[in-house]
């Protein structure tokens, strides 16, 4: 049998199950930076995300049934590699006061990765006319942009200038 050559709805495929996996593996830190986090708003930043996860995790549910897979993920270096990065973070400026910094700019890392995989995700679903699995990533990639700007706006403020 000949080797078909993949197109591109194995690759959102390919691309959904990276971000499945990325996403639950989120869901499991978000918790652990919501406890190393000194700031109470820091905190409940990843709490709220937290939740917001979970419901991210349930619209890639519904874009595996729209395209007649079952939902199931991939391991994705860059998040291990991302994850990792803040986990060393945490643990090297444990008790300092440049800490929450350190956890927001690893937080950033993360949301402008899902970004960057959402916005990729929704164009392909328009393309391959996947209109409501387009409108899922939307709300998706919305969330997280929203995530950045409170990241940054926190980072900007209080945090920055207590590391300082
Ligand atoms: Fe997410
Ligand atoms: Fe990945
Ligand atoms: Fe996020």
């Amino acid at each position: 049998m000949a080797k078909q050559p993949k197109e591109l709805t194995d690759l959102f495929h390919e691309t959904l199950k990276d971000i499945y996996y990325a996403e639950k593996q989120i869901l499991r830190a978000l918790p652990r930076m919501a406890k190393n986090a000194q700031s109470e708003e820091l905190r409940q930043a990843f709490e709220q995300h937290r939740s917001e996860t979970e419901g991210q995790i349930e619209r890639l549910d519904k874009v595996f049934d729209l395209i007649g897979k079952a939902p199931r993920g991939k391991t994705c270096d860059a998040i291990v590699g991302i994850i990792e990065e803040c986990k060393e973070v945490m643990e090297d400026f444990s008790g300092s006061a440049a800490l929450d910094a350190g956890i927001l700019a690893a937080a950033q890392a993360v949301e402008h990765y899902e970004i960057s995989r959402y916005g990729t995700l929704r164009t392909w679903a328009q393309q391959l006319g996947l209109e409501e699995a387009a409108d899922l990533l939307s709300q998706t990639l919305e969330e997280e942009k929203r995530t950045d700007a409170l990241l940054s706006k926190l980072a900007t403020g209080q945090v920055n200038a207590k590391a300082a």
